[in-house]
């Protein structure tokens, strides 16, 4: 079994001085994911970090658990071996063949990667000793240089690490190393994806949600709570608000034209999001919005939403076709979650024929009808929200 994985990583080697921040929330992250499973080791070396797994981990459940640190680029399972002396280097080269390939009548081609550049020999000849000592203690083995079935690279560091096999790790940036934001997370196909691909770019997220019981069931909002749990896989822990409104929604039934109510809901939903934003620290919204998928999503809704928040609010999902988007959640394992058919705030009290595109100053006027009561009902709204941290 290996007993090392060594992590590549791509656009964080390309931050110059901001470097080491990055492979530092890399390293984080690494350790937040894996202190799940046992006491790993993480550390780094010049460009590269290295997992050193405990005696009795788990190879799948390690592979998996990698697969879901953004900012890995690729992860190579590797056999470690003392650089000190030659030999101990091309003895590692035979053990490795032996121990991790069942037949030895491949053609291969060794690369190497030199970390410590005062190493006392240049990589040119370490490829050509090493691929002589291995053609020599396997008789079958063949060299191709251009077309190999086995590509064996040996990396010179403080160690040596020898590898065949790069599993391709999620991309991305690291999260937590680009600040955070506040996901509008709803028990629908769309956000749980807009929250898998803000942090993908190194944004962490708290999400809020908007429950109107009695309309939305309890099942309406544990969907809600697994969906944060399942994307919180990859985007780490995430702060869950779950706000009533339905007074709010209610009130705005009963006040403003029905064709409006969406579109007055949306604004007060992300004026909603925007304060608990600012209160816990975030300074972005995102939704899973995609221009055209429904009446509240057309541009002129979408500028009428955005005309009440005052932090910007990002879209990940704005050009992506609804099939493109149920592909990401059926990779990130959300879909079956989010086709459970549980109401949600939104359609209970939806209007046959929904305003598709909206007057911002009309929809001004009609919120006027609200000025009674709104402002004592969105701070009831935000007094009595119910915080649940997942991870
Ligand atoms: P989704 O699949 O994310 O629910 P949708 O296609 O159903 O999206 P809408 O219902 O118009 O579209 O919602 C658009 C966006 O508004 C959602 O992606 C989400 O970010 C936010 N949103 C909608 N309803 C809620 C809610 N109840 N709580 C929190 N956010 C919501
Ligand atoms: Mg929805």
């Amino acid at each position: 079994m290996y007993k090392a994985f060594l992590i590549k990583y791509s656009e964080i080697g390309l931050k110059g001085k901001n470097r080491s921040y990055f492979e530092g929330c890399l390293v984080t992250r690494i350790r937040n994911v894996l202190s799940k499973l046992g006491d790993y080791q993480i550390y780094r070396e010049q460009g590269r970090v290295f997992v050193m797994c405990p005696d009795d981990y788990d190879y799948d459940d390690t592979v998996e658990a990698l697969s879901t640190v953004f900012g890995i680029a690729g992860y190579a399972p590797v056999f470690v071996v003392d650089s000190t002396k030659w030999e101990d280097v091309t003895e590692g080269a035979i053990n490795y063949v032996n121990k991790y390939f069942d037949k030895h009548d491949f053609t291969f081609k060794i690369f190497c990667k030199r970390g410590d550049k005062g190493y006392f020999k240049q990589s040119p000849e370490i490829c050509a000793d090493v691929g002589e000592v291995l053609l020599n203690a396997f008789p079958k083995l063949k060299v191709d240089v251009h077309n190999p079935e086995k590509k064996i690279t040996v990396e010179i560091r403080n160690k040596t690490y020898i590898y065949s096999d790069c599993l391709p790790g999620p991309g991305g940036m690291p999260v937590g190393c680009n600040g955070k934001a506040m996901l509008l997370l709803s028990g629908g196909i769309d956000s749980p994806v807009a929250g898998y691909m803000i942090s993908k770019r190194g944004v962490s997220i708290d999400a809020t949600y908007f429950h109107a019981p009695p309309y939305t069931s309890d099942h309406a909002k544990q969907k809600v709570i697994d969906l944060a749990r399942i994307i919180s896989r990859y985007t780490g822990p995430i702060n869950l608000h779950i706000v009533n409104f339905t007074d709010i929604q209610m009130y705005i039934y009963e006040k403003c034209p029905h064709e409006e109510l969406t579109i007055i809901m949306r604004r007060y939903m992300m004026r909603i999001a925007e304060t608990i934003a600012n209160r816990s620290g975030a300074i972005a919204l995102v939704t899973g919005e995609s221009i055209g998928q429904v009446a509240s999503q057309t541009m002129q809704s979408l500028n009428c939403t955005n005309a009440v928040c005052e932090m910007p609010v990002f879209r990940p999902l704005i050009g992506f076709d609804k099939s493109e988007i149920i592909k990401i959640s059926e990779k990130i394992k959300t879909f079956e979650t989010s086709i459970l058919p549980y109401e949600d705030c939104c359609t209970t009290f939806v209007a046959e024929h929904p305003v598709t595109k909206p007057v911002l100053s009309i929809i001004e006027k009609s919120e006027k009808r609200l000025s009674e009561k709104i402002d004592e009902m969105v701070d009831t709204a935000l007094n009595t929200r119910e915080v649940i941290l997942i991870k």
